[in-house]
């Protein structure tokens, strides 16, 4: 098991590792590099972005394209240990010659509850004198469509409140560490929810927090996330205004989770009274074919 291969998912596409080379080896960040090249890690649990669930993910490698190519240069594909030999505090590299870039990577997960669900990542490394880059070059699916996937789940409440973009912006924006910008859409998509589930023009002109009052009498949000509705918008807006990246990251997990909590009850609202619906059109139906017998 190693961690770091959910790591290495998350990271967008071009990012760069560098790995110092001392006389041929490297000798640090050794693990991270086994962990690109699959040497150390045959399976991890991972959040499966098909069956929205943490599943284990297996690695397979045999059934590769041979057809990657990268760049102008010769590209090869390499099988990890015919390449490196390496032990606890060194990797031997000198099988691969130097150039720019010389050898792509493909590595390949699949989710143990179906083979057809596949996560693949592509990587180019080029060496030099001094140090072997490892560049993370494609990846399917996307770091961003992995998160993208987890949005599709609410499409159909979202498109109600005519959000879903700017849900799916925010889950973007996680994915590139971009966290004042994830805030700003999940506090659009608050902020349309709340609009469209006031009734009252007056209502619709007052600042937030008098909205969020009037939802709360009416008893539209969840009941049992709604009293902390106002710490949430609080929240967002704070961090749109005076924080920094970080600390908007420290806060992003928590309002994305109210946020979703919120998406929860309305999407079961919404079914409930659909089914409702059709309970009544049935009952009716049939109460006038018995009366008219
Ligand atoms: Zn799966």
């Amino acid at each position: 098991m190693n961690s770091l291969i959910r790591e290495v998912m998350k990271v967008p596409i071009y990012q760069d590792y560098k790995f110092e080379l001392k006389e041929g080896f490297i000798t640090t960040n050794i693990e991270l590099f086994l962990t690109i090249f699959n040497i150390s890690s045959q399976k991890d649990r991972i959040h499966c972005p098909y069956c929205d669930h943490i599943e284990t993910f297996m690695y397979y490698s045999s059934m590769r394209s041979e057809n990657v190519s990268y760049g102008h240069g010769k590209v090869y594909r390499i099988n990890s240990n015919d390449y490196f030999e390496y032990d606890d505090t060194k990797i031997h590299v000198n099988r691969i010659s130097k150039g720019n870039p010389r050898v792509v990577n493909v590595q390949g997960y699949y989710c143990s509850m179906d083979i057809s669900h596949k996560i693949d990542m592509y990587f180019a490394l080029s060496k030099s004198d001094k140090e072997i880059v490892i560049r993370k070059i494609g990846q399917t699916p996307s770091p961003y469509e992995l998160g993208l996937n987890t949005t599709l789940e609410y499409k159909r409440i979202l498109d109600k409140f005519e959000s879903f973009g700017d849900y799916q912006k925010s889950f973007i924006h996680n994915v590139y560490g971009d966290r004042i910008a994830e805030l700003l859409y999940l506090r659009r998509v608050f902020e349309k929810i709340i609009n469209k589930l006031i009734d009252d023009k007056d209502i619709v002109k007052e600042l937030t927090i008098k909205k969020i009052k009037y939802l709360r009498e009416n008893s539209k949000l969840d009941p049992e996330t709604e009293e902390l509705s106002g710490i949430v918008h609080g929240l967002l807006s704070k961090g749109i205004h005076e924080l920094d990246d970080s600390q908007c990251g420290e806060l992003s997990a928590s309002l994305r989770y109210f946020i979703e909590l919120q998406l929860i009850h309305l999407q079961q609202q919404d079914e409930k009274s659909a089914k409702l619906k059709k309970l009544k059109s049935t009952l009716n139906s049939l109460h006038e074919d018995h009366n008219k017998k």
